[in-house]
């Protein structure tokens, strides 16, 4: 297809990590019966089935796309145990006690990832660069300063850097300083979820791709999963489906709101120029509404620059237009860089802005990342895993069921009402000057 953005013959209209995925081969369906079958094959679903399977317990992931199809190879590969409740919020809705297990639990998700990474020898160029938020309006640069004030008084690692200072973490004029946290990294998300394949194939899981469940049946103290392929049997089941959960999983789908965030990565550049926008190397993350994020990639060749860009479907042409502009904005320098590739994928919101596992009827699940999943998903894989065996501590996130709104039947047609709004507060807080 004719490419004006990249002034190249293709844009590539897919995740630039894929060339490095591991999709798996079409396998039949297993007879079964199996002991746990999870449903979906990214983080959450890998991270359940590794640790089961290492337990002795029989698994099989089914998976509707290619292997790690979803979020798990589309994100930016930002490593953060943060969550969208601040500490305060979390403090006011369950009090103190819950919200430090609650805040701690996900700030610790990062040291669960990097042990998993470590002892499965998982080779995705992670590395705990740290994480700089940065101001778009100087009352934002305020409000990270309060939150500073709370992150040192809970005895978390936090510096603010000035608007005259920034230049050491972000060579970007449109910022009015930031927040960093070093509590935090950049993966290949990508190559991440191909040495968790790895790792449950070495520990015995089973998987069968392009096979969707379309229906869950109770069939005595086990379950029937109905599938495209198909029926299998399990003793149990883990739904782990995040942002892709679909019609025939009814009951989880009305509680998540699937919102597109989209991506682009540049044409390989010289590492030079690209290291001089972001000195550190650092994630980086906007505090607007409809925010930016972005980083360059592990090779330090390309910069990787994501965002709302439309709370409509639109096509990745048009996403990739959008965002190279974004990106001109935020690096006057990059304006005229070509793009190679542009990709979406949806992210899992939930009505209270938290993730939540729990259990129903047998059946496990972890829905809800809010766009921080990589390092969470994975820990809460692996905790839905203790709970099935009966190990571990409980989680702190299982202690009340995801909810839903009445009416709701998954189908988030209030998003872009909700997006023009927040388009409209971060014009409204954007200073005339800037
Ligand atoms: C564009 C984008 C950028 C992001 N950036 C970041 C980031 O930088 N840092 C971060 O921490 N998080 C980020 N996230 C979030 C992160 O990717 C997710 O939290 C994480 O991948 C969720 O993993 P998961 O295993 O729960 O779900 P997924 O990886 O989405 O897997 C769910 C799987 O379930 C399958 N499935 C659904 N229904 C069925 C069915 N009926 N039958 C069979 N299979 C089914 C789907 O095909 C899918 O493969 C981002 C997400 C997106 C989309």
């Amino acid at each position: 297809m004719p490419n004006e953005i990249a002034g190249r013959p293709t844009l590539a209209q897919e995740p630039y990590w894929w060339d490095e995925r591991d999709r798996g081969a079409d396998q039949p369906l297993p007879a079964g019966p199996f002991d746990v079958v999870v449903i979906g094959s990214g983080y959450t679903g890998l991270c359940a089935a590794l640790r089961l399977a290492q337990a002795g317990t029989s698994v099989l992931v089914v998976e509707a796309g290619h292997l790690g199809e979803g979020g798990s190879t589309r994100n930016g590969g930002m490593v953060s145990g943060t969550l969208k409740v601040s500490h305060p919020s979390l403090t006011k809705a369950f009090g103190k006690q819950r919200a430090d297990a609650i805040f701690f639990e996900a700030q610790n998700s990062v040291l669960f990832l990097e042990k998993l990474i470590a002892d499965n020898q998982i080779d995705c160029s992670y590395k705990r660069h740290g994480m700089y938020f940065a101001a778009y309006a100087p009352g934002h640069y305020d409000d990270l300063a309060r939150e500073a004030e709370q992150l040192h008084a809970l005895g978390v690692e936090t510096r603010m850097v000035p608007r005259r200072d920034q230049q050491g973490e972000l060579n970007s004029q449109i910022y009015h300083g930031g927040r960093i946290t070093s509590f935090a990294g950049g993966l290949h998300p990508a190559r991440y979820h191909a040495g968790l394949v790895r790792a449950c194939r070495k520990a015995g899981v089973s998987f069968t791709t392009r096979c969707r469940v379309t229906k869950l049946e109770k069939h005595g103290v086990g379950h029937v999963l109905c599938t495209t392929k198909g029926r299998v049997m399990a003793d149990r089941v883990v739904v782990a489906t995040n942002a892709y959960t679909d019609g025939g999983l009814g009951w989880f789908r009305r509680r998540v709101i699937p919102i597109g965030s989209y991506i682009i990565a540049t044409e390989a550049l010289d590492p030079g120029r690209l290291k001089a926008l972001i000195p550190g190397e650092r994630m980086i993350q906007d505090t607007k509404r409809n925010l930016y994020y972005y980083r360059l990639s592990p090779d330090g060749t390309r910069m990787i620059f994501g965002g709302r860009t439309s709370f409509r479907p639109i096509s990745v042409v048009e996403s990739a237009r959008r965002l190279r502009s974004s990106m001109a904005e935020v690096f006057p320098d990059l304006r005229g860089v070509g793009v190679t590739h542009s990709w979406t994928g949806n992210v899992a919101f939930t009505f209270d802005s938290l993730p939540h596992l729990g259990a129903r009827d047998g059946i496990h699940y972890a829905l809800g990342c809010c766009g921080q999943g990589v390092a969470l998903m994975s820990h809460f894989g692996n905790c839905i895993a203790q709970e099935m065996l009966g190990v571990g501590e409980r989680s702190s996130f299982a202690f009340n069921q995801i909810k839903t709104v009445p009416g709701y039947t998954g189908n988030p047609w209030f998003v872009p009402i909700l997006g023009e709004y927040y388009r409209f507060r971060d014009w409204l807080e954007r200073p005339a000057n800037s």
